[in-house]
């Protein structure tokens, strides 16, 4: 089972509503992001006016639901949240804008993946809160606009590059979200841990962030898998030694690869003698979904200095070669 799913796992489900964090006090690291938000918040509470749509792109697992939730509760309003793929038709937009009371947040997870005729009932709502709706019959229609509340659309997406210019400039607030620091996620296990009642020592916690491939989720996630290992093999409290060799039979490696990150590597290494190659032949020769691997593998692997992107396609660096354990 991969660690790195763009979707929650049910037991994500279960645990999520413990330890997310409510406000923007409890949200760890992204200090710019956060600074902004507050001074940005605060303005909009004190005009009295609905907050300034905002988009927030970057890999899965980094917090962009939870800082729309936070926005949503740092405001004292409703987060409704729905996402790209789950809106099929113009009218089902609607449906939820008119649904929305004054101040509230709209969540679009995944808003790459809006239709086309959906997006475009955005683009008046965003700009002046109203939508038009077409009335009659093919030659006699006419269209009504139906004015909506002040409304924050938030957006989320893995994706900024696939947004169309029209949307991606009805956005006041775009912000990238970036891995954390091991600092930070340590923090985050650290809360985690309290939260779930997990005993755990600094060190422990360390290990966990060390691995975490710099991603709040697979951190929380790891934690949760530890916590097993810990129960059922070891005395229950998560040590350094206990977190090191639990992350071992988890496949999680020294910079918290896991196996799908070593199969790619591998595979530029092994079949295409270190690149470059096209982004499409290598998901192919993963059986991967070429967005899957530029959205939830490659980014880390960039991070890290482990690839390099050129023109002319991927190309695994020196350290790469080091971290397999090909050269000294
Ligand atoms: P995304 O929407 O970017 O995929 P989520 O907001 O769902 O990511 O975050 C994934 C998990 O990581 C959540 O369980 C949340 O509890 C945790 N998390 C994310 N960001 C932070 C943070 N800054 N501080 C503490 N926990 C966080």
């Amino acid at each position: 089972r991969r660690l790195i799913q763009t979707e929650e796992s049910r037991e994500d489900l279960v645990y999520e509503p413990k330890i997310r964090p409510k406000m923007l006090s409890d949200y760890i690291g992204q200090e710019k992001l956060k600074e902004m938000l507050s001074i940005y918040i605060e303005a909009a509470k004190k005009r009295k006016q609905s907050l300034d749509h905002c988009l927030f792109y970057g890999p899965p697992g980094l917090g962009k639901t939870t800082i729309s939730n936070i926005i949503a509760n740092e405001l004292g309003v409703n987060c409704k949240i729905t996402s790209g793929p789950a809106i099929e038709k113009p009218g089902e937009m609607a449906a939820i804008l008119n649904s929305l009371s004054e101040g509230d947040v709209l969540f679009v997870d995944e808003i790459h993946r809006l239709n086309r005729q959906v997006e475009e009932v955005l683009y008046p709502a965003m700009e002046d809160f109203a939508i038009d709706v077409l009335l009659g019959k093919e030659s006699s229609t006419r269209s009504l606009r139906l004015e909506l509340p002040h409304f924050t659309l938030i957006g989320a997406t893995t994706r900024a590059g696939l947004l169309s210019a029209p949307l991606r400039d009805r956005f006041g607030i775009i912000s990238k979200l970036e891995f954390y620091k091991k600092e930070e996620l340590t923090k985050i296990v650290l809360r985690s841990a309290k939260v779930l009642s997990v005993p755990i020592e600094e060190d422990g916690a360390k290990s966990i962030a060390m691995r975490s491939r710099g991603t709040p989720r697979l951190a929380n996630r790891l934690l949760r898998r530890i916590r097993d290992f810990a129960d059922v093999k070891y005395e229950g409290v998560i040590t350094k030694d206990v977190a090191e060799e639990s992350l071992d039979l988890l496949n999680v490696d020294k910079l918290g690869l896991d196996q799908n990150d070593r199969a790619y590597l591998t595979a530029i290494v092994d079949k295409y003698s270190g690149g470059p190659v096209g982004l499409e032949t290598l998901a192919v020769s993963l059986g991967e979904d070429s967005g899957t691997v530029e959205d939830m593998i490659e980014p880390y692997l960039l991070l890290q200095g482990l690839i390099d992107r050129t023109k002319r396609g991927r190309v695994a660096t020196e350290s790469a070669y080091r971290h397999l354990g090909l050269v000294q």
